[in-house]
């Protein structure tokens, strides 16, 4: 008998962050023959659409469906004017997301239902993120497909947060010193350590809301898909899977897409930095990005600079919309040694041989992206799941050197950190150890390399479980 051909509704989170590996999954599921009908909100349409054209595109797939692949678009409005600043009034608009989205997305997907025949559509795939994904699945009867971003451990601390709360650490004691060692695949980590929503004492806060709705519907979840590589994080991974069935997965078709892409994936118009990099040494710049959310306030900005200056390394550093907060005079100086842009293609950037080192505020992406790229990291995380991501790469991993404890940091402090990483003499150490990991990640990927027979196995569970739920028949 053929097989069936099965149909996805995938519905992306609003984040830079997130929508990357949300569309680089997307790819992968259409390249192993899925339908997808894939959603992003309005907003995010028009974003994507601006910084990569001057007019505004229909349909953001069409490239992918040019290459062959099954995937169909549409979008869903937010709720608020495109002109509304989502990240500056980052409670106002989740408390309104958390209360209105849900029922706007259990409309869109009846609507996706009744137009493609209730039986073809097969499962629904959403960012773990998410207060509703749980309900509308059961609801329509699809499959529950969650999608998580970050890191096994930080999915596998937030799962146990009632064991946190149980053991009087969520909220938390305000202790940085506290271990925590109870959760189950994760050996032993310091409050300090923890994602900044769990060191905190107050947690009724719209992110605290965020995170448990998310984690109550998660449990839910007939598969969770990991951005991650079962070689770095098995022990976390070995643990969730005695719960859920759980593939690490990642990093999500960077073999393919690292690079290039059909589909535009960038919220920002990006400057093209391959030139003024082409003329740069080997190994002899700093690329500096603190990624799409993270704000710096006009110290902190001076810091890095005068940093920056007096380390005398080539550097580029993403300063988004950001370059207000430095007096033109130091802009100046620093546009002598180096670049400063407002986005750019990090992966084109730092898979340029000029990049020797990344300063990063440790988003995942990011991470996952400089491993890729064999760089090593001077790491700054500001919030939400960077600290527990710098745990990995400075002391578990050993691929990156902290630049310090907490968000207040000196110029000295970033020159000899800056120094230290792009001075060659961790030649032995941090370039060796990630070398190393480059190796497991790529091979994760190859054509039997883990995180690929996972995805194989994830599809097969999938239709096993579609198989045994359903009768219904489409031939491919
Ligand atoms: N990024 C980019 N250009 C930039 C800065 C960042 O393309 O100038 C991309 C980066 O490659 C990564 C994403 O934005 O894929 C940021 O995700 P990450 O998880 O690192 O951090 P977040 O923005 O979620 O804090």
């Amino acid at each position: 008998m053929a097989e069936r051909k099965l149909h996805a509704i995938m519905v992306a989170f609003s984040f830079q962050g997130h929508i990357t590996p949300f569309i680089n999954l997307a790819l992968k599921l259409a390249s192993n023959g899925c339908t997808i009908t894939f959603v992003h909100t309005e907003f995010v349409h028009h974003m994507l659409s601006k910084a990569h054209h001057s007019v505004e595109e229909v349909d953001l797939f069409s490239g992918a469906r040019k290459s062959g692949l099954d995937i169909r678009y549409t979008t869903i409005q937010d709720g608020f004017p495109p002109d509304y600043d989502r990240i500056l009034n980052f409670n106002e608009y989740w408390e309104r997301i958390l209360r209105d989205f849900p029922s706007r997305v259990d409309e869109l997907v009846g609507k996706i239902i009744l137009q493609s025949d209730e039986s073809l559509v097969h499962f629904l795939v959403a960012d773990t993120f998410y207060s509703w994904p749980a309900t509308v699945a059961e609801k329509y009867n699809i499959l529950n497909v969650s999608s998580w971003t970050e890191p096994a451990l930080v999915f596998s601390i937030d799962y146990h947060l009632d064991l946190l709360r149980e053991k009087g650490y969520f909220p938390s004691t305000g202790n940085q010193e506290d271990i925590i060692d109870f959760v189950p695949g994760v050996q032993s980590i310091k409050s300090k350590d923890l994602m900044s929503y769990l060191q905190d004492v107050d947690i009724a806060t719209t992110i605290h809301q965020i995170v448990i709705k998310a984690f109550e519907q998660v449990k839910s979840a007939d598969f969770i898909l990991i951005n991650t590589v079962h070689e770095l994080e098995h022990e976390t991974i070995k643990a969730l899977n005695q719960k859920h069935p759980t593939y690490a997965i990642g990093p999500i078709n960077f073999s393919t897409n690292f690079t290039k892409t059909v589909v535009p994936k960038s919220l920002w118009p990006e400057t093209d930095c391959t030139e003024w990099l082409n003329s740069k040494p080997p190994g002899s710049v700093l690329y500096v990005s603190f990624g799409s959310l993270a704000q710096s306030n006009k110290h902190l900005a001076e810091e890095i600079a005068y940093g920056l200056l007096i380390s005398e390394i080539n550097f580029i550093w993403v300063l988004r919309e950001n370059t207000d907060v430095l007096p033109d005079g130091l802009k100046n100086d620093l546009r002598d040694k180096g670049l400063l842009v407002s986005w750019c293609n990090q992966n084109v950037v730092i898979s340029n041989p000029a990049v020797g080192g990344f300063l990063t505020h440790c988003g995942w992406n990011s991470i996952l992206e400089s491993i890729w790229c064999g760089v090593p990291m001077i790491c700054f995380p500001f919030s939400v799941d960077q600290p527990t991501n710098r745990k990995l790469v400075v002391d578990d991993w050993k691929i990156g050197i902290n630049l310090c404890d907490g968000i207040s940091v000196t110029r000295e402090e970033v020159a000899e950190k800056i120094k230290e990483l792009m001075s060659g003499e961790m030649e032995n150490g941090l370039r060796n150890e990630i070398k190393k990991i480059r190796s497991v990640v790529h091979k994760a990927l190859g054509r039997d390399g883990s995180s690929q027979r996972n995805f194989d196995q994830f599809l097969k569970d999938l239709r096993a479980k579609i198989n045994s739920t359903s009768q219904d028949i489409c031939i491919r």
